[in-house]
């Protein structure tokens, strides 16, 4: 701990640098030092897990103003120890790994909605919203547009997330100074010892509101029922997400929003069957067709095309039909459609039909059962 350095030297700033200079700064850094842009080296790894650090720090409210206060003995001395250092407190980090690796599919969106022990005055990300769409099967391989309703938390429009009535404003606490944390002195036999905890003033927000908004009753959030017209890639696959940044509950003191995921249930085909971008389908066959060849009509996610089937083709045989697939959902490469091919025994054979197929057993020396009945 003694050859640490400097929270705010490691992110190259100085004391009393502003909330959103801290960002940066470390965002900077993190890019920088990323292990993902160095892989193998230990000396970036280390000043990324440095930054990782002291941004955990500074950009909690309640641990920057220990830290400034006590320095590192004023910050819980085990961080960072154990399982890496950055494991857990990924609350604001989310953002920024997604503004660094830009968000979207799988990556990093385990991050965003990781709960972790929230200070009560700072800016707190809003839950992220969970919900089921189904579409179909065509819908899926074409991409559509879907309106959904969903019910979520949202920022009181009176009072745009304060909660004070329109035209007040809030106390800041004079008992916490804004800081929503007091320190209590307790004189006992063995000394006097000092502790933190929530202001009873105001509750631990640091603010009091004398006049609260009507609507919200002071919360600044409001529950309200959302109709959002969500666009689906083409080439999603059943229980894929789709991930709508900030479109989650709505945050708490200035903090973002959180997401919308939209888990897409695609509901099977009664023609097709999908396995990853190759589409599978069966077509009968007639036995003529298969022993002379023949031009069949089969269909595929554009419309009937028509597939050429040699002559001598047996039970079961697949054809490729090339690029007639579901495509890629983040390439838009299309994959292959297979046709297996299903031979038909002929039934409700006409007399002549059946004399026919007699003499062509005849032929190749075939016994049936038809002529051991003959008499
Ligand atoms: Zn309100
Ligand atoms: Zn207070």
């Amino acid at each position: 701990m003694a050859d640490k350095r400097d929270y705010y030297e490691v992110l190259g700033l100085k004391k009393g640098a502003s909330e959103d200079d801290i960002k940066k700064a470390y965002r900077k850094a993190a890019k920088a030092n990323h292990p993902d842009l160095h892989p193998g080296d230990k000396e970036a790894e280390a000043r990324f897990k440095e930054a990782n650090e002291a941004y955990a720090v500074l950009s909690d409210p309640e641990k920057k103003a220990r830290y400034d206060q006590f320095g590192f003995a004023g910050v819980d001395p085990n961080y960072g120890a154990g399982s890496g250092g950055f494991t857990g407190d990924f609350g604001d980090l989310g953002d920024i790994f997604g503004d660094i690796f830009g968000g979207g599919f799988g990556g990093f969106g385990g991050f965003g909605g990781q709960a972790r022990q929230q200070t009560r005055t700072g800016p707190r990300r809003g839950e992220s919203l969970r919900v089921r769409l189904a579409i179909s099967f065509e819908e899926a391989a074409f991409g559509c547009k879907k309106d959904i309703n969903i019910t979520r938390v949202d920022q009181c429009p009176d009072c745009k997330g304060t909660g004070c009535a329109p035209g007040t404003t809030p106390e800041v606490c004079p008992d916490c100074k804004g800081t929503g944390t007091v320190r209590t002195q307790q004189r006992t036999p063995f000394g006097v010892f000092q502790s933190t905890g929530p202001c009873p003033k105001c509750g631990g927000s640091g603010r009091i509101i004398h006049s609260p908004c009507p609507r919200c009753r002071g919360n600044g959030t409001v529950r309200a029922q959302r109709k959002l017209n969500i666009s689906i890639p083409a080439g999603i696959d059943d229980g894929e997400t789709v991930s709508l940044r900030g479109q989650g509950n709505a945050g708490a003191n200035g903090g973002p929003a959180g997401d919308l995921l939209v888990v897409v249930q695609v509901r099977p085909s009664p023609t097709f069957r999908r396995d990853g971008s190759n589409i599978y389908i069966t077509a009968d066959l007639s036995f003529v067709q298969a022993a002379l060849g023949a031009e069949i009509q089969v269909p595929t996610l554009d419309g009937q095309v028509s597939l050429n089937i040699p002559e001598g083709t047996q039970t079961g045989s697949v054809f490729r039909l090339r690029g007639k697939g579901m495509p890629n959902v983040r390439t838009g490469i299309k994959g292959d459609q297979f046709v297996t091919v299903n031979l038909q025994t002929p039934k409700n054979l006409s007399r002549r039909q059946k004399e026919l197929l007699q003499e062509f057993a005849d032929i190749a020396g075939e016994k049936t059962g038809r002529k051991k009945r003959k008499f």
